[in-house]
């Protein structure tokens, strides 16, 4: 693992109680999926109860600079819940983060009709892919 760990109490005095709670939340319910690091990026969704599935992306240079980028509303402030619920799971999961290589070597070996269905399962599960993949077809001119 390249990225430095943080813990518990650090993740609550830079999150504020209130996102703490809530995150802490999230992780204790599972809803933190599908979780990638490539050196000190950290990749990973987290769903809330309302079935939304939000994109965290991570960056943890040191305990002190960490940039969290999320597709959720919240995002006006620099913290948010689904952002601590996946510092947790970096935090207590560690050895459950994926290497961002596994699935990009597996992508390579699927078929174009495997991709397709792949895809098109990922975007029915999730709605902001949804959207994303239509802006990028859009954008390739169809
Ligand atoms: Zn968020």
């Amino acid at each position: 693992m390249e990225f430095p760990v943080v813990s518990e109490t650090q993740i609550q005095a830079i999150a504020g109680a209130v996102n703490f709670e809530q995150g802490l939340e999230y992780f204790e319910q599972g809803m933190v999926e599908a979780v990638q690091a490539h050196g000190a990026s950290v990749q990973a969704s987290v769903g809330d109860r309302n079935n939304r599935h939000y994109l965290v992306s991570i960056q943890i240079h040191s305990v002190q600079q960490i940039a969290i980028q999320c597709t959720c509303p919240a995002q006006a402030s620099e913290f948010c819940a689904h952002g601590v619920a996946v510092l947790l799971f970096l935090s207590y999961c560690a050895e459950q983060v994926l290497p961002a290589t596994a699935s990009k070597v597996t992508l390579d070996e699927l078929e174009p009709s495997q991709l397709r269905t792949l895809l098109r399962d990922v975007a029915e599960q999730h709605p902001e892919v949804s959207s994303l993949v239509d802006e990028r077809i859009e954008r390739l001119g169809f």
